[in-house]
């Protein structure tokens, strides 16, 4: 008989792979294998995203986000210092540009100090003071918000798993999964071909934009979609580098899940103005124009797609519109930070983000798992998960700790 791993994870994006070493550094010694269908580890939504380590500014008190960002934060900035990682504390302001954003700002503020943050309230005179190129009617900036590149925290993260003892294999697709008694059988391939399966007892699942798919293949009703969304991002030419010091977002719209176009330092000192929020009709792909048709269909042929269209068809008709047009989506910024002009926003990367939709059209808000006899499966872990992988891991394999042991 083959031998049983203690625990597969599958996924080596920064969920995976915080969960793999959180297992070892609990149960040192035991075998615990990670399998990724890419080359490297966080070639998705781990390597293409803001990079801002949030501080936990926007969720819902006593949620998981906002517990586990504030918690993330503290604990992505120690596992940084302890391996020598590069990170940033650059403060980001949150600025308000018409009375509506303003009357925002003091429940946004109080929603902070409900996660146990301190933001410093400006007006418009000591935004122009810190930021001379950004204007607005008043602004919080939460001093604890930071920068860091998520996808060499990942390829730390996999060394450290196999430091710890465990094994992290790259070009393993998981194309099967099967609990059986006593095990779990992951049936694996490589470029289309069928590579031998391996048998563990406990399994993780962590496969951010495939997750779904993953589930329905061990045979779980997940309940929800993953309804793949474009982020677009700009890059500011080198010479305008200066033009900000610091993180700068809108006031995000509550009906809206996202946060906003945003000026981001980068941690090679560049600013990307995004990501844009548009619908992405490939789960992979980071060209525009991408389309896989197998994930094309599946967003067309989900009734709860149709729904959440309807529910945001104007503000989904803008986003789509603005990310066509350069000069729209500089409006954007420049409702900010009006210096910048269309021959500041060159070309940059895209990203695409995994978020779980139910049935109804709305949006899973939280991060959520699903727990089988043998095995965890996430199902939503979109921002700030990057930010919360730490303790995300911790509380996965929490989970794992409940699943049959052999
Ligand atoms: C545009 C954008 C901006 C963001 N900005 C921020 C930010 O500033 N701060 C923040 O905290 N968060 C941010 N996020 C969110 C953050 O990037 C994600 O929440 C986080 O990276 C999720 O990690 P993950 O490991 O769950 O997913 P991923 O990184 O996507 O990893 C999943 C892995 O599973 C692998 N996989 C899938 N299917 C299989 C299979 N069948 N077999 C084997 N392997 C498989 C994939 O190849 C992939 O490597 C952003 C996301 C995006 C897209």
């Amino acid at each position: 008989m083959s031998s049983v791993h203690d625990v597969v994870v599958v996924g080596g994006g920064i969920v995976g792979l915080a969960t793999a070493m959180t297992l070892l550094r609990r149960r040192p010694g035991s075998d615990v294998l990670v399998l990724e269908k890419e080359d490297r580890p966080g070639r998705h939504q781990t390597g293409h995203n803001s990079g801002v380590i949030h501080a936990g500014v926007y969720y819902r008190p006593g949620s998981l986000k906002a517990r586990l960002c504030v918690a993330g934060a503290r604990a992505t900035r120690e596992f940084c210092d302890a391996h020598d990682l590069a990170y940033r504390d650059t403060g980001k302001l949150i600025v308000a540009t018409d009375e509506a954003e303003l009357s925002r700002l003091g429940a946004l503020q109080e929603r902070a100090s409900a996660n146990g943050l301190v933001l410093e309230r400006l007006d418009a005179d000591e935004l122009r003071g810190r930021e001379p190129e950004v204007a607005g009617l008043g602004a919080l900036f939460s001093p604890s918000t930071g920068i860091v590149d998520y996808g060499e925290v990942a390829l730390v993260m996999a060394r450290q798993v196999e430091r710890l003892g465990g094994e992290v294999r790259l070009g393993a697709e998981v194309t099967g999964l099967g609990e059986s008694a006593g095990r779990v059988t992951v049936r694996l391939a490589r470029d289309g071909e069928e590579l031998d399966a391996v048998h563990a007892a406990r399994v993780v699942v962590c496969a951010g934009l495939q997750a779904d798919r993953l589930a329905r293949m061990a045979g779980v009703d997940p309940g929800v979609r993953i309804v793949p969304f474009r982020g677009d991002y700009y890059r500011l030419p080198d010479h305008r580098r200066g033009v900000v010091g610091t993180l700068v977002y809108p006031v995000p719209d509550p009906a809206l899940p996202f946060l906003g176009v945003h000026l981001t330092l980068t941690m090679d000192g560049g600013v990307t103005a995004g990501p844009n929020a548009v619908q992405a009709w490939a789960r992979e792909g980071y060209r525009r124009w991408a389309v896989d048709p197998r994930d094309a269909v599946d967003v067309l042929r989900f009734p709860g797609w149709w729904r959440f269209v309807r529910r945001h068809l104007r503000s989904g008709v803008a986003e789509e519109w603005d990310s066509l047009r350069r000069s729209a989506y500089l409006a954007r910024v420049r409702r900010y930070c009006p210096a910048l002009t269309v021959q500041d926003l060159a070309g940059y990367e895209t990203g695409v983000r995994a978020q779980a939709l139910r049935a109804d059209g709305t949006m899973v808000e939280d991060f959520l798992a699903v727990t089988t006899e043998r095995t965890v499966h996430v199902l939503n872990a979109p921002s700030p998960a990057a930010t919360s992988a730490l303790p995300l891991g911790e509380m996965i394999a929490d989970r794992v700790a409940h699943l049959a042991d052999r």
